[in-house]
């Protein structure tokens, strides 16, 4: 990912080397040359536009640094702003100080969220926690097969509700705008936390069901869940691939069911990049972890000043 923005950028950083002083003329060819590698990464336009904002308002302004160069000057102003675009400070999960920790799962239908579920489980194990996976997404036929199978990949407990009896799996009790729900997902997600404090299990990370777009049925059967089970964090699992797309979907998700952070799966694929970029900005939530394949290892913490050092290689 970001390989034609990074590569952009470089050459456009690279012209700026062989001047001494930056006019004002110089300074707006960069902030051109940014802005259209931005858009051609399909970064969001408001967010095109207030981030060369930022940068040509302070390339312009008074920040001199004796130590630094014309080019490099901008290339930190570029770097700190792109920090600040992808949240900041890296944002660790913030761990309940009594009983399990709750982490809910959202996110659209296929953009990794089942997958996810399983390497935040196989993640947090190594850090040496207890957790257990909750399979609340009933919309899906497979969806909780699926977690059964991540979980076992990942050597973590899952609780699923059990099929055949009334608030179980087979249990049709809603019908979204067409589809069936096997039992109901709040009962579900009630129950699997019930579970992993009898059990001491110090995490639970709860699936719930996407859709392949955004809808209110779903929107709400997320916030009815959200406010039944109190989460300690709210993550959007988003994929990258999607990229200007990502932006009304991480906006309408960030009205639901608000969020506390991001997690940008399939960074592995050849995504231009614009989905991580507009998305903390438009949610305003830190992106959290990166997933990168298929393996249940193929995770990792998401770094802001890193993902920034990376695009400016
Ligand atoms: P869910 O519907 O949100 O639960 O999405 P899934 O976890 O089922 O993922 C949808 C598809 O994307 C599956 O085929 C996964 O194997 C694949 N997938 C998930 N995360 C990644 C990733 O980080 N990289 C790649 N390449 N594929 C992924």
């Amino acid at each position: 990912m970001f390989t034609s923005l990074s590569d952009r950028l470089t050459e456009t950083f690279r012209n700026l080397r062989t001047k001494g002083r930056l006019s004002e003329s110089d300074v707006n060819k960069t902030i051109r040359d940014i802005r259209l590698a931005l858009l051609d990464a399909d970064v969001a336009l408001p967010v095109v536009k207030a981030f060369t904002g930022n940068v040509r308002e302070r390339a312009l302004g008074a920040e001199v640094s004796e130590a630094l160069n014309p080019a490099q000057q901008v290339v930190k102003i570029v770097n700190e702003e792109l920090v600040a675009i992808l949240g900041g400070e890296t944002r660790g999960i913030r761990f309940a100080k009594q009983g399990p920790t709750v982490i809910m799962l959202a996110g659209l239908q296929g953009s990794g969220k089942t997958t996810f579920a399983g390497k935040l489980g196989h993640w947090l194990k190594d850090q040496g926690h207890t957790p257990m996976l909750v399979a609340a997404d009933l919309q899906r036929p497979n969806a909780v097969t699926q977690l059964e199978v991540v979980g076992q990949r990942a050597g973590v407990p899952v609780y699923a509700p059990e099929r055949g009896n009334e608030a179980g799996h087979d249990a049709v009790t809603a019908d979204i705008e067409g589809t069936r729900s096997h039992g109901d997902p709040v009962a579900v997600s009630r129950a699997g936390i019930a579970e992993a404090r009898a059990k001491q299990h110090d995490v639970v990370i709860v699936d719930t069901a996407g859709r392949l777009a955004v809808d209110e049925g779903l929107m709400q059967q997320a916030a009815d869940i959200r406010a039944a089970i109190e989460p300690d964090e709210v993550l959007f699992v988003i994929d990258a691939m999607i990229g200007q797309a990502a932006v009304e979907t991480a906006e309408a998700f960030q009205e639901g069911v608000d969020l506390t952070g991001v997690v940008l799966s399939k960074l592995d694929g050849d995504a231009r990049g614009g989905a991580a970029l507009s998305v903390a900005s438009f949610t305003g939530k830190p992106i959290m972890f990166a997933s990168t394949g298929e393996g249940v290892r193929d995770v990792e913490v998401f770094h802001p000043d890193r993902m920034a050092s990376r695009i400016l290689d």
